[in-house]
Order: C-alpha cells, then structure tokens, then sequence
C-alpha cells in the first residue's frame, strides 16, 4: 500500500480570474478539509496550488478516493517534498531511479517560487542530463514514457509522477442553496449531483407515502443523501408523509390528472420548504418526455405553482447517459433496489399527457389546497445526514 506525506491539488485559472479569487479558494479548501475529515491533516497552504501535508503517512487510495469527490479540483497529485534546493531534487531521484519503467523520459518542471536560484529551464535541463547519465533512458519531450514533475514553490520543492485528474465543477457554497426533490429513482440523485457539481449546496426533500406503502423509499433515499454527501459533508435531508394529500386528490379529482396534481402539490410543498430554509431553487430528476407526467404541457403546468426556479439538469439527457451519471454519482446500485415511493401509490391507468391549464385548475376547485400545504409542510421531519466513505474504495467522480 502506498503511503504519503503530501498530496497537491490543483483548480481551473480561469474561474479564479477577477475579484473572486480568494472566495473560490476559501471554499475549495474548506470543501478539501470536509473531504478529508477523519484523517490526519497537519496543513493546507495554497501558494499557487493546494498543498496538503499530513501528521503521519496516509493511504494514497484513501486520500484519492477522499479529493476525488471535491468538485472544483481539476488535479490530484501524490507529491514528495524534497526539500528546498536544486541538489535535494537529484538526490531523490537518484534513490527513485530503478522504478522508473520505460525507455524514454521527460523533465516538465515548474517555478512558481520566482526566487529560487535556478529556472525552470535550468532545472528540468540539469535533472535530464542527470537521468539520462543514470538511468539510460533517452529524452522524449513529446510522447515519454515516464515524466517526472518537478513543482518549484515557496513552500518547498515537489516531485511527483503521476496525475490524477479530479471532478471538476465549481466548488459546493459557491454558487448558493437549492433544495433538490429526491424520490429513490435513478434520475433525481443525478440531477443532484450535478447540481451539487455546479458549485451548489443542497438540501434534500423526499415525499413518502408512508403508512399507505413502506418506508423503504425513505431508507433508500438516506443512503443516497450520504453517498451525496461525499461532496459536501453533513446535509439536511427533510421527509414529508405525502399519502393523506395523494388519497385527497384521488378521492377528489379526475383519475387522468393524478400525476401532475401530486406534482403541483409535491412543488407547492416544496417551494414553501425551500423559502424557509432560505434555498434559491428547486431541483429535480425531470427529463423532457421521458414519462407522462414530464411532457413540455405537463412540465408547464407543474411550474406555475412554484415560485422560484425549478432547475432540471437532466432535461436534455437520454436514460443511458443518466444512468451514467448516476454511476458516476455512485448512487445508481442503491436507486436501483426495489421499492414502493409515492409515486407507486394510486397510479392512474392512463395518465394525461397534456394536461389543460383549464382542466387542471378545475379539479383544484375540489381540494383545499391551503391546507393541504399546510399539512404536508407541518408533518416534515428533518434528519442531519452525514457523509458515508465506507464504500468509496476508488474515486467516484472520474470525468467521463
Ligand atoms: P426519479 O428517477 O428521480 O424517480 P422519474 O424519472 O421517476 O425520476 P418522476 O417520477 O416523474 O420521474 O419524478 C420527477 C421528479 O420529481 C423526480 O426526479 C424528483 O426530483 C421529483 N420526485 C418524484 N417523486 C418524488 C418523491 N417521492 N420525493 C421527492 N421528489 C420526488
Ligand atoms: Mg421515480
């Protein structure tokens, strides 16, 4: 097993550009730090990238799968420090020179400490001439074999060979809160998660039907809020019982109208949620005309209650490609696990699908829709979720 003392992080330039620079970075570390919580971290220092160094030597495999969740990194890279001097880096590598695999090599080296004696130019000249006297490898600036980095910065000087490209994104709290709708689907975790992967915090909502079906959908829907959380440490996760709202409409309305009357209502519920947990936009696993209720007609329809944005990342996805986000997301294996969510409950035969603005405003003449909300909104629960790393062996947020 690998073990490490340092691990550097690199993030895109290009968002950091402008006045926003330290507030980006603030959040990345701080998101770096939540990733990380459990393991011994000495210090995290950005000179020019995240360093960070450790108490006592961690696994690189813990680490990678730990940074690899962290949206707004680009690189991850096991490091050496080797000290502070153009002498100290051939001296380390000449103790690394027989796992060296190849037969040819390049130097790339970069000096963001502009102090330092030599140049980069220098360096990566005087460490070729050195590998190449003591390792028989020939340079090959263009296609190596092996590389061997060399990051000249104030904070010391790194040797690394490898580089792992991390999740990308914005980092989480820096784009604001939403509240993403969870049902235990595939679709909805993915949605969320790439929410979370455009730099925002969630909260998460899930409607049950609960005495009417199981609570499984509940279970489910923790566990995929701690695999969420992976990229953003401790979360709420707000329950709302769902099934006396479902038997009112059923009892009430047209059969045909079930699907988008639950999700008027689901939204109504949830805007209220999201107003008073200060979200700025709602969330959710809709795609266009994947199933009835999310034709254009019927999408509009559910939005006019809202009040606030209803953001759907995956409108303009097939079930294929979000099935691999939801891989990707690590959520899939749990989603797919059998259940009854409320959406099994009073399933009409033949849903609208094209729902009437007319028609739908007519069948909520019958409802009391106030109290209803009401209801549905004083009955949550919220649970604090945290975390779950138990599973993460590898990295799960490899770019696709
Ligand atoms: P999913 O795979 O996420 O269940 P779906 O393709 O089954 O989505 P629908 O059943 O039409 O689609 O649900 C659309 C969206 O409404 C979901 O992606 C989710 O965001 C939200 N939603 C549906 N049911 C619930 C629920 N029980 N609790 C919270 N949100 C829900
Ligand atoms: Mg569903």
């Amino acid at each position: 097993m690998e073990l490490l003392s340092h691990v550097i992080a690199t993030y895109h330039e290009v968002a950091l550009k402008g006045g926003n620079r330290g507030f980006f970075e603030r959040a990345l570390v701080r998101n770096v730090r939540t990733a990380l919580d459990g393991l011994p971290v000495a210090e995290i220092s950005v000179p020019s990238r995240i360093v960070i160094r450790f108490a006592a030597p961690v696994a690189w495999v813990e680490v990678h799968a730990r940074l690899a969740t962290v949206f707004g990194l680009v690189g991850i890279l096991p490091a050496v420090r080797v000290g502070g001097t153009y002498q100290q880096i051939e001296d380390h590598v000449a103790t690394h020179l027989d796992e060296l695999r190849g037969g040819t090599f390049a130097i790339r080296c970069h000096r963001s400490d502009k102090k330092f004696p030599l140049r980069s130019e220098e360096i990566a000249r005087r460490l070729g001439q050195f590998v190449k006297d003591h390792s028989g490898m020939a340079v090959d600036l263009s296609a190596p074999e092996v590389t061997i980095h060399v990051l000249v910065q104030s904070d010391g000087i790194f040797v690394y060979r490898k580089r792992f490209t991390g999740a990308g994104g914005l980092p989480v709290g820096t784009s604001g809160r939403v509240l993403a709708l969870l049902s235990g689907g595939i679709d909805s975790p993915a949605a969320a998660y790439m929410a979370l992967k455009r730099g925002t915090r969630a909260i998460f909502l899930h409607f049950h039907s609960a005495p009417y079906t199981s609570d499984a959908s509940v279970r489910k829907v923790e566990e995929i809020v701690r695999i969420l959380n992976r990229h953003q440490g401790t979360s709420q996760l707000v329950i709302v019982p769902f099934g006396d709202c479902q038997r009112e409409i059923v009892s009430r309305c047209p059969e045909a109208l079930r699907v988008v009357l639950y999700r008027r209502m689901m939204l109504r519920v949830a805007a209220r949620v999201a107003r008073r947990m200060r979200c700025h936009a709602l969330i959710t696993g809709e795609s266009l005309n994947q199933v009835a209720s999310q034709t254009l007609e019927n999408l509009a329809a559910i939005d006019r209650v809202a009040h606030l944005p209803v953001l759907r990342p995956l409108v303009g996805m097939d079930k294929l490609e979000i099935m691999q986000y939801a891989e990707r997301a690590g959520t899939f294996e749990i989603s797919i696990l059998p259940d009854q969510d409320c959406c099994t409950l009073f399933v009409p035969r033949h849903p609208s699908t094209a729902a009437k603005m007319r028609d739908v405003e007519e069948a909520e003449v019958n409802l009391d829709i106030e109290r209803m909300v009401a209801d549905a909104c004083a009955a949550r629960e919220k649970e604090r979720i945290g975390p779950d790393w138990a599973s993460s062996e590898t990295p799960i947020a490899l770019q696709l």
